[in-house]
C-alpha cells in the first residue's frame, strides 16, 4: 500500500472549490452549509440540524473531509490555477500526459472555474497562457481541440458540420478521434473566444430559472508538438452535471442521458479510483466513451487532477454530500 500510495498518489490531486451563495439562494434564505476549514479540511453541516427535528437528533450532523486543497468562496481563478493546472504544465513541458476533470452538480461553479470571464479567465486560459510563457516557439507548437460527449456520441465543438466524430486506437494504443479539427490560439483573448464559441454549441437544455443544465462533457485537448512530432497531451474537462447520475425520476430521454452521463461518471469514478487503490486491479477504461477517450492522458505516468465544485447552500445538501463523497473516494481517503 506505501508503495503504490508512492508511485500514483502523487500522480492524482483532487481539490474542492466552494463558489460563494449567490442572490437567489440568499433571497431563499438558504445559509452556508460547507465551511473549508484550513488548506485541506472541509466541514459539512447538515442543515436539519437548525430545524427541531426531533427523529434526527441522533444522527451525525457533521461530516469532515480531507483533499489536497480546499478553495473558498473567496478563492481567484489563479489560486486555483497555482494548485491544480500550474503543476500540470511542468509534467506537460517534460513530455508527459495529463487530464484535470471539473466535477459537480450544475450550478456549482465547474465553467466558471474552466472557463471563466473576460476579466476573469478560467483554467483553460491560464493553463493554455501559462504554457505558452514556458516553452520555446521554434522549437515546440500548441494546437487545440474543442469537443463534447454528449450521450455516448462524440462531436466537434469547433467545427459542427462534421457531425458525429468516431474513437479509434492504434496498434500502439494510441487515442485518435478522426476528423477533430485543430487551431492554433496564439494569445488569450483568441483562446477566451475559442472557447465560449465552442460552449454555445454544446448540448445544453434550459430548465426552470432559466438556469441551463449541461448533460454533455466538453473536453479541451491541449496538444503539444516538438519539432512537429507529438510530445505531450493534456485534458481539460468540464464534466456534466453529476446530478443527472443520481436522479433516478427521469423518464424517457432524460433517462438515456442520466443512463450515459452515469455511465461516463461511474466509469471514470472507478478508473480513478483503482488508480489510486492500493491494489490496483484491472483498469477497465472500454466502459464509456470518455474514459476510452482520456486512456493514453489518465493513469501510468499521466498526471490527473480533479477539481470538484459544490454550492454552500443549504437546499443543496445532498447535491453536495453525493459530490463530497464522490471526490473523498477517487482519492481513496
Ligand atoms: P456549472 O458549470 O457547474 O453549471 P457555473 O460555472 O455556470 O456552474 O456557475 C453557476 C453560476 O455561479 C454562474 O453564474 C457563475 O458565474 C457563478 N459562479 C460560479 N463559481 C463562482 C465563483 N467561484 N465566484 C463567483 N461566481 C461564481
Ligand atoms: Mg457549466
Amino acid at each position: 500500500s506505501r508503495k503504490n500510495s508512492m508511485t500514483n498518489q502523487g500522480q492524482l490531486t483532487v481539490v474542492v472549490r466552494v463558489r460563494p451563495l449567490n442572490k437567489d439562494e440568499k433571497d431563499r434564505r438558504q445559509f452556508q452549509c460547507v465551511f473549508p476549514l484550513d488548506k485541506q479540511r472541509i466541514l459539512l453541516v447538515d442543515p436539519e440540524k437548525y430545524e427541531n427535528n426531533i427523529l434526527r437528533q441522533n444522527r451525525p450532523h457533521e461530516k469532515l473531509f480531507n483533499f489536497d486543497a480546499t478553495f473558498g468562496p473567496n478563492s481567484t481563478q489563479e489560486d486555483v490555477h497555482a494548485a491544480t493546472t500550474g503543476p500540470v504544465i511542468e509534467a506537460l513541458v517534460a513530455g508527459y500526459n495529463a487530464t484535470v476533470f471539473a466535477y459537480g452538480a450544475t450550478g456549482s461553479g465547474k465553467t466558471y472555474t474552466m472557463i471563466g470571464t473576460k476579466e476573469k479567465p478560467g483554467l483553460m486560459t491560464l493553463l493554455t497562457q501559462s504554457l505558452y510563457e514556458k516553452i520555446n516557439p521554434q522549437e515546440y507548437t500548441v494546437l487545440l481541440s474543442y469537443l463534447e460527449i454528449y450521450n455516448e456520441l462524440i462531436r466537434d465543438l469547433l467545427n459542427p458540420q462534421s457531425g458525429v466524430l468516431d474513437l479509434m486506437e492504434d496498434e500502439r494504443g494510441n487515442i485518435r478521434v478522426p476528423g477533430l479539427s485543430t487551431v492554433r490560439a496564439p494569445n488569450v483573448n483568441r483562446i477566451m473566444q475559442i472557447l465560449q464559441e465552442g460552449n454555445l454549441r454544446r448540448t445544453q437544455e434550459a430548465t426552470q430559472a432559466n438556469k441551463t443544465s449541461s448533460r454533455s462533457h466538453a473536453l479541451l485537448q491541449v496538444t503539444l508538438l516538438k519539432n512537429n512530432r507529438p510530445y505531450g497531451k493534456l485534458f481539460m474537462i468540464d464534466l456534466a452535471g453529476s446530478e443527472r447520475a443520481a436522479n433516478t425520476q427521469n423518464r424517457g430521454q432524460r433517462l438515456k442521458e442520466g443512463a450515459a452521463i452515469n455511465r461516463s461518471l461511474l466509469a471514470l469514478g472507478n478508473v480513478i479510483n483503482s488508480l489510486s487503490s492500493s491494489k490496483p486491479g484491472y483498469v477497465n477504461y472500454r466502459d464509456s466513451k470518455l474514459t476510452r477517450l482520456l486512456k493514453d492522458s489518465l493513469g501510468g505516468s499521466a498526471k490527473t487532477c480533479m477539481i470538484a465544485h459544490v454550492t454552500p447552500a443549504s437546499g443543496r445538501y445532498e447535491e453536495t454530500y453525493n459530490t463530497l463523497v464522490y471526490a473523498a473516494r477517487a482519492k481513496n481517503i
